[in-house]
């Protein structure tokens, strides 16, 4: 308990914010704010045959319209770990960072897969802070313009957390609360899907749904080594050139994908034959 109190007393100013790294003492919530916050948790469908999302709103004030057209995902990871290790993922503990730091994301996903909606995919969420990625200049300092920010309930590794925490109060963490669970995968697969399907602008690879330490190097470490990227329903892109004697048909056959996934994803007219040395590229 001395131990609790001393951690509580010295670091729970840190807050743990996998994406902040602001530090501030966060402000207890007000008892009318609770029961409007119980209230803002009830599960709505929103998506009826497709994906149940409970709504959490953020206040606006945390957000703005968006008026650019969506390229990106950003993955991070968030927690309350540094104030309260042995029960880091209260979900109202976690939307009071939000509201400490006067930060936000689009969706939250939680430990068993529930998925929150913090803010409107027509807003402009504040989860990437600044930063740039490689490719795509216009993005720099203005990723959330561009993105749809998913914070995961989860805790890096020791080395990961250790900025933000002492030693001995990321040991006090259950080990089954370290990393991703597989309900979370399994949501965040189907939420990507949503989200691709409303914003065709996204495409499915690892140049557009990235993590947060890809676009911050240094800055941030979520969502971390242990985000697993091949659990994601990514699209790997290969480069091939068109070699004589082939055909849409023998490229297909080759790769083992559909001759519409080709010509679509290469934007090919169908009735115009490959020439040698095209370069064309193959999602897989
Ligand atoms: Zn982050």
């Amino acid at each position: 308990m001395r131990l609790r109190s001393f951690f509580s007393l010295f670091f729970g100013f840190l807050l743990l914010l996998g994406c902040s790294g602001q530090s501030a003492e966060p402000a207890p919530i007000p008892e009318n704010k609770k029961q409007a916050l119980n209230r803002g948790i009830s599960q709505v469908r929103a998506y009826a045959a497709t994906i149940p999302i409970h709504n959490l709103y953020l206040p606006p004030k945390y957000s703005y319209p968006r008026t650019n057209k969506v390229t990106h995902v950003m993955i991070h990871f968030i927690s309350n770990a540094v104030q309260k290790p042995l029960n880091p993922y209260d979900v109202k503990d976690v939307y009071r960072i939000f509201i400490t730091y006067g930060v936000s994301a689009n969706y939250m996903i939680g430990r068993n897969g529930e998925i929150y909606r913090l803010v409107s995919e027509d807003r402009v969420a504040l989860h990437a802070g600044k930063g740039s990625l490689p490719g795509f200049p216009e993005h720099t300092n203005k990723m959330n313009e561009y993105s749809i920010g998913i914070e995961m309930l989860a805790i890096g590794t020791r080395d990961e957390m250790l900025p933000l925490m002492p030693r001995k109060m990321y040991d006090l963490i259950a080990p089954a609360n370290i990393g991703y669970t597989d309900a979370q995968y399994r949501s965040l697969n189907r939420l990507l899907n949503e989200i691709l399907k409303r914003h065709p602008t996204i495409q499915r690879d690892r140049k557009h749904i990235v993590g947060h330490s890809e676009y911050a190097p240094g800055r941030k470490t979520d969502p971390g080594k242990l985000f697993d990227w091949s659990r994601i329903n990514i699209i790997t892109v290969r480069n091939y050139t068109v070699k004589p004697g082939d055909s849409l048909w023998k490229i297909a056959q080759k790769f083992g994908v559909s001759m519409q996934t080709i010509i679509k994803y290469n934007n090919l007219n169908p009735n115009v034959y490959l020439k040698v040395g095209q370069k064309l590229r193959i999602p897989q």
